[in-house]
């Protein structure tokens, strides 16, 4: 869809749930190789709780939508991922007004919410997080629309981005999060935050295209 309306953007966080849900242990098995095991448990319990509360208080419109997505996301989720993923939606929903949102407005508010992750993470691309695949999704996104292409291929290159930016990961140090305890032994292993960033992307593809 050329606007992006309150129900497109439930689709997206209803099917971002849905895939959560479906790689919850692939995600947790990442994470326990560098981590503490429970980004899967730790991401399906926050979306089960974000999709639970869109049904139980619809919200009106795009902005309420999303707000109501990351405030639920900080608040259920204890792990990195809860903060980070509520502060990216909760970024987003502050650059949208009440309007159903075109492809630039849309674009704008991907970008405040990766500047909200690194604002309050205070990691960069290339310390092994969710920000290599969220990063280079956001610059792929602004540059295809830019370049005048319709959303649904903008999205297309941007969740190729986010998948080619979690497969770098491998074999990155951390430098950032629980992995980062691990120093050079984190190599070798994908970072389940950008597994689950790229999933996000996915999620957009399969809903947000028209
Ligand atoms: P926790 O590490 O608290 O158990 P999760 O396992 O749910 O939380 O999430 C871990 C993921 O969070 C990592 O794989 C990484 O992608 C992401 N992450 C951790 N710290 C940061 C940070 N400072 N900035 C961005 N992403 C981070
Ligand atoms: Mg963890
Ligand atoms: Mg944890």
């Amino acid at each position: 869809a050329d606007q992006l309306d309150v129900a497109a953007l439930g689709a997206w966080v209803r099917e971002f749930a849905r895939s959560i849900a479906e790689h919850k242990d692939a995600l947790t098995e990442l994470d326990s190789a560098i981590g503490d095991a429970d980004h899967g448990a730790n991401m399906d319990r926050g979306m089960s709780a974000a999709v639970a509360a869109l049904e139980e208080k619809p919200p009106a419109d795009p902005a309420a939508l999303l707000k109501q997505v990351g405030m639920t996301l900080v608040s259920k989720v204890g792990g990195a991922s809860g903060p980070l993923y509520g502060t990216f939606f909760l970024r987003m929903a502050g650059t949208l007004g009440p309007d159903p949102a075109d492809a630039e407005t849309f674009g704008r508010a991907v970008r405040a919410g990766l500047d909200g992750v690194i604002a309050r993470g205070k990691a960069e691309p290339g310390d092994k997080t969710m920000l290599d695949a969220l990063a280079p999704a956001c610059d792929a996104l602004d540059a295809a629309l830019a370049a005048g292409q319709p959303l649904g291929e903008a999205l297309a290159a941007a969740a190729q981005a986010a998948r080619d930016g979690r497969d770098a990961t491998v074999p990155l140090v951390a430098r950032k999060g629980r992995a980062s305890y691990l120093g050079e032994r984190s190599a070798g292993h994908q970072d389940p935050g950008a597994t689950s960033t790229a999933l996000l992307l996915d999620a957009a593809v399969a809903t947000l295209s028209g």
